[in-house]
């Protein structure tokens, strides 16, 4: 039987401190990572909410984004929140910047106004099977200088929706929110990636055979 997944937490900078709690919560091994090194023995990784230009300065002059695209390329999972969204993105416009391009979507950065403009809402589940594991609750959404998602490439699930935009989804083994599942009391995202982490692990295993 396989082993309890492994989950990292991207601890450059953001509130990584906040995912690592959420994580420990719902029963997860969890690491700080902040070199590519610490990425060996990992199933899946959190990037977290904070400052995509701060992040992208941390990361000049480390090997740490090409061992980001090699993890999620040799099997690893991948939660971006926010700013780590904005990090796994294809096409980052507002302005443009470099991302990892690891999921077909575009985002705007900064799309729901300033700090001040952050706001607090509630989603309505697109995904069938996450709606009624949770009798359809709402799931509480916390913005702070959020992305939109402008555009889903064809292979990707929208699954929960606020005001009219996408604010949670998935293209494989990568899972994305336009918002911070660690600031409310709520387990579910952090549940629901765990579950992804689990199913993607279970999968590697067999195809690698006894
Ligand atoms: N506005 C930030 C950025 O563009 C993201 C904000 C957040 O992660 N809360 O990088």
């Amino acid at each position: 039987m396989a082993s309890d997944p492994i989950i990292g937490v991207l601890a450059l900078q953001g509130d990584y401190a906040a995912h690592a709690r959420m994580l420990s919560a719902c029963g997860a091994e969890v690491r700080e990572v902040r070199k590519s090194v610490q990425l060996a023995e990992l199933d899946g990784l959190v990037l977290p909410g904070g400052e995509t230009t701060a992040l992208l300065k941390l990361m000049e002059n480390t090997a740490l984004e090409e061992a980001l695209v090699a993890f999620h390329d040799d099997g690893g999972a991948l939660f971006g929140t926010c700013a780590g969204m904005i990090l796994l993105a294809g096409k980052v416009c507002s302005p443009a910047q470099r991302s990892l391009g690891l999921m077909d979507i575009d985002v705007e950065r900064n799309a729901y106004g300033r700090q001040m403009d952050s706001f607090e809402s509630v989603a309505e589940w697109l995904a069938a099977d996450l709606a009624a594991a949770d009798d359809h609750k709402p799931l509480p959404l916390v913005f702070i200088r959020a992305p939109r998602l402008v555009r889903l490439g064809q292979d990707v699930q929208a699954l929960a929706r606020c005001r009219g935009d996408v604010v949670l989804a998935r293209q494989g083994r990568v899972l994305v929110a336009s918002f911070h599942p660690e600031m409310s009391q709520d387990l579910r995202v952090h549940r629901f990636f765990l579950k992804l982490v689990c199913q993607e692990k279970k999968g590697r295993l067999l195809t690698a055979g006894p």
